[in-house]
């Protein structure tokens, strides 16, 4: 398996499990956690290895060391082992799934924002979710028919519990408290603001084809995905919130060996519930026409991943992030695209209108 975003929160279950598996790794990738990654290149002993910055090469303790962008694709055009794990955070991750579909590579894609902004042109390839809600539905899904609607659970994020009036003055150090999960910090900010469902949302359209799809806050996170029958059935997918199951799932195909502890069901003392508050996660308005316009992801993503920044660096607020996303929607409208160099354009264009406002 070839893992790019080795050294992040899941590039390292992935190794964990890889390790209990005796998997094969073939090349990791990192950005700038060198020292990881060095002790990673010792346990797996990779063949190729990539990292963000030439800065940081003389660091890597291998003889193969590839460079950036470039350096990813060398990767995936040299190595023969066809199972890429994309593991990258953010629009960063998009030129390896496509690069990975060209070569005709299995994707475990844990990288949803590839999804999000180019999932027209991601058609075809093979790729397996490594999202917990969409390993979910693939599982829900199997072999059915008359569906009639889909829905994924949020857990609500760091905020769940505050006052509207309290998330102007939230700072970093509080909306990465998340309540279930621990994931990156990117991801994390994203659960918070709602964005990460309204992504998943998207995620799941591209994947399965369907479009009446909603999505529910349900605090616990042991319900990951319901099916809802023309019948009136509805089926349900629980699991403990540990992302190594859905990556498992992803990395090894199904329900071999036991990766956690089953529910149980009779200490469950309640299950509840909530529909997404607009008023409290303002960007989960932008449901009905992002699924209408599945083109408006590029601006969506980059616009969150600008106010993400400026959030974690103090530069603005917590509510400056759907701020500046709907700022940027103001200004383009719906984006125009037809072919992948038009994803990039837009990508540009709206981190760079975005710094003049
Ligand atoms: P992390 O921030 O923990 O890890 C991100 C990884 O990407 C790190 O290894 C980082 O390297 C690497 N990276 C960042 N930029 C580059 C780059 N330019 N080139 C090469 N590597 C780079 O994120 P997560 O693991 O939480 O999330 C990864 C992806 O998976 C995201 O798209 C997220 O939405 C998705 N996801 C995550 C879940 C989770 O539970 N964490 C659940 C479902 C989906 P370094 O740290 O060395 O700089």
């Amino acid at each position: 398996m070839i893992i790019f975003g080795s050294t992040g929160s899941i590039g390292i279950n992935a190794l964990k499990l890889a390790a209990l598996k005796n998997i094969k790794i073939s090349a990791l990738a990192c950005g700038e956690n060198i020292k990881l990654l060095n002790e990673q290149i010792q346990i797996f002993k990779p063949k190729f290895v990539a990292i963000k910055n030439a800065k940081d090469k003389h660091l890597v303790k291998h003889d193969k060391v590839f460079v950036g962008q470039m350096g990813l694709e060398e990767i995936l055009q040299t190595c023969e082992d066809d199972f890429l794990l994309n593991a990258i955070v953010g629009f960063a991750g998009l030129k390896s799934t496509i690069k990975a579909k060209e070569l005709g590579k299995k994707i475990a894609l844990a990288n949803k924002e590839s999804l999000v902004v180019a999932g027209n042109f991601l058609k075809g390839a093979k790729i397996i979710p490594v999202d917990s809600e969409h390993s979910a539905l693939k599982f829900l899904l199997e072999g059915k028919k008359n569906i009639k609607k889909l829905y994924i659970t949020a857990s609500g994020g760091a905020f769940r519990r505050s006052k509207i009036k309290d998330l102007k003055s939230v700072t970093p150090k509080d909306a990465l408290k998340h309540p279930n999960w621990t994931m990156g910090t990117k991801i994390t900010i994203d659960s918070a603001t709602m964005v990460n469902k309204l992504f998943e949302i998207i995620e799941a359209y591209h994947l399965y084809d369907f479009k009446n799809i909603d999505a529910l806050i349900e605090p616990k996170s042991i319900v990951h995905a319901m099916c809802e029958f023309k019948n009136g059935a509805t089926t349900a997918y629980f699991s403990k919130a540990d992302m190594k199951l859905a990556i498992s799932e992803a990395i090894f195909s199904s329900h071999q060996t036991k990766i956690l502890e089953a529910i149980n069901f009779v200490k469950l003392s309640s299950l509840k519930f909530y529909p997404i508050s607009t008023r409290k996660y303002p960007v989960f308005k932008l449901k009905e026409a992002f699924l209408k316009e599945p083109n408006l992801g590029v601006v969506i993503n980059a616009a969150n991943e600008v106010g993400v920044r400026n959030f974690l660096d103090y530069k603005s607020g917590f509510l400056d992030i759907s701020h500046t996303i709907f700022r940027a929607l103001d200004h383009f409208g719906v984006p125009k695209i037809s072919s992948i160099e038009e994803v990039f354009e837009y990508d540009y264009k709206t981190r760079e209108y975005l710094k003049g406002v």
